[in-house]
């Protein structure tokens, strides 16, 4: 057996001691005699699952008890309609573009009431976080919504916009558990897991309790309304068994490794091995403002489209695989979530090198 270093954007890369104790536990879950596959949601075993990955994500994150943690099907698109149908009580919001995933959360939400897009960076093909210091913010707005962290164009909020008052609603999709946040900050944290936690299939929504109630848009589906999810524990119906279990595990690597600080002093150790290289190399270059640069997705580019499928091709034969950047930037983008070993960066960077030496 040959394991690769993935780059996958999503789904990505997991830590391989959890894919090993998984399949460790594939046939019988802990003297159960059967797979979590198997198992009843309404097992004790199972309940034990889903409240130690609750606590486990609460102690990382340091969630505030006024906050519920939903695990909730649908994907992070699935959110994108979820947010306003019970968020928009005046039927106004505000959204700020910094990508395709935040342009999609606002057209979405045109359906539902008036959302503005009070800021974009579209103008430069999402390479920048605009300044969001003193932003028009509507007097009756019902939350200000971002994507943290642009998966595709690998720029990243390094600090959060002002919202003047208005609940935050962020997208941390590709960044969540990457570094520590300040979840009182926001009125909603949520993010698919597939980017940096788990298998795909589910969402993580940690909601603050005053925005969850039975005041949502008149034809909201029960399964679309926060309430239904809360009230049940996530437990409504039957919710993703497997990805639970797999997010719990990967939420126990996360403590054993140190939790969020350590996490964030690895990424940026990784990220900058790459960007220091992105910066000397004559042959590639990093796509967007330094500012801005993602800790997880690293866009790059030789500027030349058939020397980067070269690259492309001849990374995977070596192992660095799904490099290929997004159809709407070209290129290349490794992302390098959490699972992804200091050594899978260092080998990309010497494969780069050697393909500098060969190609300039
Ligand atoms: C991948 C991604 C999404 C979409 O996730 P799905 O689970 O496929 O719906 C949304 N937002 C961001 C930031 C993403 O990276």
């Amino acid at each position: 057996m040959k394991r690769v270093y993935n780059f996958s954007a999503g789904p990505a890369c997991l830590p391989e001691e959890v894919l090993k104790e998984a399949a460790e536990e594939m046939l019988d879950y802990n003297g159960s005699g059967m797979s979590v596959m198997e198992m009843s949601h309404r097992s004790l075993a199972f309940d034990q699952i889903i409240r130690t990955a609750e606590q486990d994500l609460r102690d990382l994150m340091q969630i505030p008890d006024n906050y519920k943690v939903l695990f909730l099907q649908g994907g992070a698109s699935q959110q994108f309609a979820m947010i306003p149908m019970n968020l928009m009580k005046n039927r106004v919001a505000d959204y700020i573009v910094t990508g395709q995933w935040a342009k999609k959360a606002w057209q979405e939400a045109q359906k539902y009431g008036k959302a503005n897009k009070i800021a974009s960076s579209e103008d430069k093909t999402f390479s920048y976080i605009p300044d969001c210091s003193d932003l028009p913010i509507s007097p009756d707005a019902d939350y200000v919504y971002i994507c943290e962290n642009n998966t595709i164009y690998g720029t990243k909020f390094k600090e959060l916009p002002n919202t003047k008052g208005k609940t935050l609603v962020a997208d941390v999709s590709s960044c969540f558990l990457s570094e520590p946040v300040d979840v009182t900050k926001y009125g909603i944290i949520y993010g698919g897991v597939q980017k940096n936690i788990g298998p795909a299939g589910m969402v993580i929504a940690i909601i603050r309790e005053d925005l969850i109630t039975e005041d949502v848009l008149p034809g909201t589906p029960t399964m679309l309304t926060y309430k239904t999810h809360a009230d049940a524990g996530s437990l409504y119906n039957t919710p993703n068994c497997y990805c639970i279990y797999m997010c719990g595990k990967v939420f126990k690597w996360l403590k054993k490794n140190g939790g969020l600080a350590a996490m964030k002093e690895k990424n940026e150790k990784k990220a900058a091995i790459l960007y220091n290289y992105l910066d000397e190399s004559r042959l590639f270059h990093g796509t967007v403002e330094k500012k801005d640069r993602s800790l997880m997705n690293v866009p790059f580019v030789t500027g030349d489209k058939e020397l980067d499928a070269k690259f492309v091709k001849e990374a995977e034969a070596a192992g660095l695989v799904n490099l290929k950047g997004h159809r709407t930037v070209g290129g290349m983008r490794a992302s390098i979530y959490n699972a992804m070993p200091l050594e899978g960066v260092e080998a990309l960077v010497a494969f780069m090198k050697k393909f500098e030496e060969e190609n300039a």
